[in-house]
């Protein structure tokens, strides 16, 4: 039913290894994704009783040609060697509305590259990917996508003894950086040449045009493109205070795609220092963190397509990029945090507002202020104080009752007030609240969901979703999940196993 393209797959086996997923006991619905469904312009079928035994691996989609893909990586900062799919299988790409996607089972049983793994995947973080891959999408932040999720009673051991799961995720590609870095170290240029050729011809196709910027070179532009959707993915990753937790070259998308949603964390209080993977104790992967490991990712790729660019002088320069095109992506996606839009801006007024950024973080930071719900109440209250005729400092009480220095907010409330001028508030407030979520997938409101499923009820992941694919929208009557996280979140310890 599903029409499929074997791009990939033609490639040959020098990247893959062909393999069947290993059946699951007794699969059932965990979730279904109707919104992503229709917009792939997918028929409902794909959420029959057929599919829901194709996506547990127990029966093949027709026309699917299942394999798992070989990559390498560096995992916290030391080279890996060979990892690949171990626990993912790739059915093909099939044809849809938004071009060819692939789709890939997480968690369908072991591969060759499973490396004394159990080719599985536990309820609890395959919900937890679940929902954050349509929360992250719902946000605007690229992302590979989950179509549904299957669960079975069939036990996984990790710290304790838990269940089953199968994500099917999406994405048009689930290249990443280590599956160049794979045939790089191995001295393999052909096949790095054909991956990269293959990935420009049918997922990058703008490298051709951005060849021209670096003399021709189009393996240099594939480097460029690849550093600015990075850069970009990583900007609304630090606006939204969103800590990826496992940044190893391995978890980076070639076409800048959030990928391995494993111990994530939308943080609460403002912390840059944050670190939400226990097992990441020097805190390499802390939030404030995140946009340096990103270059240093992307240096790894670019040593890996060295053969191919074959200029390290111009491999240096496109490198440079991120240097300069991050903080601007930043401070433009902090900028419109404050209800400050314009590509325009010239750069002395890019970088006053950046110091209004900095120091309404710091003060957030000296008192871990709640991230999400700062600067939604921000918006909130200029939305309120563009209809009072004097502004007040009663009028700001939404943000300021959030900290314990309040004159230090205040002024700096006020300098925020004559940069804009209180007559920009009405336009400033709605875009602020179409860029400030008042949801977000914090831990606790994941773990609910997950408490709730290993009893065998599933409604609070749809519950969930439903919020997360609009968080900017205000959903009356859900307040008590853009509220503060309870005592007992606190307590928790998301384990990092998966
Ligand atoms: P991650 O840190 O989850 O991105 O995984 C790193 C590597 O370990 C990848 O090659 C995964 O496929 C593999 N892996 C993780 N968990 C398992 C598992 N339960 N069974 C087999 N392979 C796994
Ligand atoms: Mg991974």
């Amino acid at each position: 039913m599903l029409e499929w393209t074997h791009r990939l797959s033609r490639l040959g086996t020098r990247f893959f290894t062909p393999l069947q997923p290993t059946p699951l006991a007794a699969p059932a619905w965990a979730a279904r994704n109707e919104d992503l469904r229709i917009q792939l312009g997918w028929p409902s079928a794909v959420f029959d009783e057929n599919h829901l035994q194709a996506f547990a691996g127990n029966a093949l989609l027709v026309g699917s040609l299942p394999l798992a893909t070989v990559y390498s990586g560096h995992q916290f900062g030391q080279w890996a060697g060979q990892l690949g799919d171990g626990r993912a299988i790739w059915l093909g790409e099939a044809q849809s509305a938004q071009g060819p996607q692939e789709i890939q089972l997480k968690g369908a049983g072991r591969t060759p590259y499973s490396r004394g793994g159990d080719g599985r995947a536990v309820l609890r973080s395959s919900i937890r990917e679940y929902l954050c891959s349509e929360a992250m999408h719902g946000l605007g932040i690229p992302t590979t996508r989950a179509l549904c999720l299957v669960a079975s009673p069939e036990p996984v051991r990790r710290e304790t003894l838990e269940s089953a799961a199968v994500v099917t995720r999406i994405a048009p590609s689930f290249l990443r950086f280590g599956h160049f870095e794979h045939f790089s170290a191995q001295g393999d240029v052909d096949s790095l040449r054909t991956l990269a050729d293959h990935a420009i011809l049918h997922h990058l196709p703008e490298c051709q045009e951005r060849a021209a910027l670096w003399q021709g070179n189009v393996y240099a532009a594939l480097l460029d493109v690849v550093q600015e959707r990075t850069a970009l993915m990583l900007a609304q990753w630090q606006a939204v205070g969103f800590c990826h937790g496992v940044m190893n070259t391995d978890n980076m998308s070639l076409l800048g795609l959030t990928i391995d949603y494993g111990p994530f964390q939308f943080m609460d209080g403002f912390d840059p220092g944050h670190i939400c993977n226990h097992s990441d104790y020097q805190g390499r992967y802390a939030y404030g963190r995140q946009p340096n490991v990103a270059y240093w990712n992307l240096y790894c790729l670019a040593q890996a397509l060295g053969p191919l660019i074959d200029d390290h002088d111009l491999t240096l320069q496109v490198l440079e990029g991120y240097k300069t095109l991050f903080p601007r992506c930043l401070g433009d996606a902090m900028r419109a945090k404050l209800g400050l839009v314009g590509d325009l801006a010239p750069e002395s007024e890019r970088e006053a507002d950046w110091s209004l950024v900095e120091d309404v973080m710091q003060l957030m930071s000296a008192e871990k202020v709640d991230f999400t719900l700062f600067w939604r109440q921000l918006s909130q209250a200029v939305v309120a104080q563009s209809t009072t005729s004097t502004l007040t400092d009663a009028g700001w009480s939404g943000v300021t009752d959030m900290v314990l220095d309040r004159p230090r907010l205040l002024a700096w409330l006020a300098r925020y007030t004559e940069r804009t001028g209180q007559s920009s508030f009405a336009a400033m407030g709605q875009q602020m609240l179409r860029t400030n979520p008042k949801f977000v997938l914090r831990n606790h409101l994941a773990e609910t969901a997950i408490r709730q499923a290993k009893l065998g009820d599933f409604s609070e992941i749809e519950v969930l979703h439903n919020l997360l694919k609009s968080p900017f929208d205000e959903h009356s009557g859900m307040q008590a999940y853009a509220d503060l996280p309870p005592d007992w979140a606190g307590q928790l310890e998301i384990s990092c196993s998966s």
